[in-house]
């Protein structure tokens, strides 16, 4: 429910927040979407085109004006370039919405990448089954065999790569660069430390290309080997944005075994077989329980996933069954990978990392 009451105080202490060209971010007009609930949760967006100036700075100073207010006990508070926003409706314009640098072609952020040998997507058909706990393990198995390794979490509606890896808090930035975190050999980022989940669910398309292309352009990946991509479940334009880069080395499609499955893995595949990504394969997730009497527990079904690679000519990577260890260490925000890297799991994920690695750019 909203506070009227707190909404008015709020708006008064942002006024008293500055903007470069003279006058304060309410005036002016940066302020949109003011919105204030009986909880005391303030949530905004920062016009970064109306602010002008640098909109981390103005950002964090609305931000802590706000916080500042009695009664407010959380600010959710996003800058979005919103002239920006508007051209992303057209070919080429892309938003903003971390506010940092100019926005600019997705080509063009692909092109920042020159340095990253290799760029893998990491997608599935739907959410659950454990497309973020594959790309985060195999990140760190692929960081195990020396290769220098990036872990990017563009999974913008559901980012899981704080709580895999057990990051927290907003990443440093330098000249205008957002530097990734090095955890387990890994350098990662996650859209879910630079925006609050709630405010990155209602994007639509041109946010969600803007949030893509600053993940790429704006972060110092510097040299890699390989970057891996956690992309959002199904489908989308994120993957359609990924694809428009052009430095895609190919898309990894992770499934459980049922039938339903299929349909999924099916989409997947088509879909990047059209925009020309190639498939380096399909995971089977979840394929079996082995049980503690020695029963072998096939809980989502069998082998579907196997058998849709073979149906579509497409490489079947290898099968991972349901590990009750990795899930733990993955609430634990340390992947198994790292933890325990000679527990079965984590082996078996070493040799899918292995396969994945033998079709790498050198
Ligand atoms: P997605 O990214 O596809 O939404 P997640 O990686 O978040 O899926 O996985 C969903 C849940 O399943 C998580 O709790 C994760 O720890 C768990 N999980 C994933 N793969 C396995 C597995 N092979 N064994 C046990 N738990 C798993």
């Amino acid at each position: 429910m909203s506070d009227a009451n707190l909404l008015m105080k709020v708006r008064a202490a942002l006024k008293a927040v500055p903007v470069p060209g003279g006058g304060d971010i309410v005036s002016s007009g940066a302020i949109e979407g003011l919105s204030a609930t009986t909880q005391g949760v303030v949530r905004f967006t920062l016009n970064a085109a109306k602010a002008g100036g640098d909109p981390e700075k103005i950002l964090a100073a609305a931000t802590a004006a706000a916080e500042a207010v009695k009664g407010v006990a959380r600010v959710a508070a996003v800058a979005a370039g919103h002239r920006d926003a508007a051209a992303g409706a057209k070919p080429g314009g892309h938003a903003n919405p971390f506010g940092l640098t100019k926005p600019s072609r997705i080509e063009a952020a692909g092109q920042e990448l020159k340095d990253v040998r290799n760029v893998i997507a990491v997608a599935s058909g739907k959410g659950g089954v454990g497309k973020s706990t594959l790309a985060a393990n195999l990140a760190v198995a692929l960081a195990r065999r020396g290769l220098s390794v990036g872990l990017l979490d563009a999974d913008i509606y559901g980012p899981s790569l704080p709580t895999l890896f057990g990051l927290s808090g907003r990443p440093e930035i330098v000249d205008g660069k957002i530097i990734p975190v090095d955890k387990f050999g890994v350098k990662s980022m996650s859209i879910g430390l630079l925006v609050d989940a709630d405010q990155a669910l209602a994007w639509r398309g041109p946010l969600v290309m803007g949030a893509l292309r600053q993940l790429i352009a704006d972060v110092a990946w510097g040299a890699l080997d390989v970057l891996v991509i956690d992309t959002p479940p199904g489908t989308g334009d994120a993957h359609l944005s990924l694809a428009q880069t052009k430095r895609l080395t190919g898309a990894i499609i992770v499934s459980t075994p049922q039938e339903m499955a299929l349909a999924d893995v099916r989409r997947g595949v088509e879909f990047f077989r059209k925009v020309k990504v190639p498939i380096i394969g399909i995971i089977e997730n979840m394929a079996w329980l082995d049980a503690a009497g020695g029963d072998r527990l096939y809980l989502f079904g069998k082998g579907g996933a196997e058998q849709a690679a073979k149906d579509l000519g497409a490489p079947f990577l290898g099968a991972l069954p349901i590990f009750p260890d990795l899930r733990i260490a993955s609430d634990e925000g340390i992947p198994l990978a790292a933890r325990d890297p000679n527990a079965t799991p984590a082996k078996m994920i070493a040799q899918l990392a292995e396969k994945i690695s033998g079709g790498f750019r050198a």
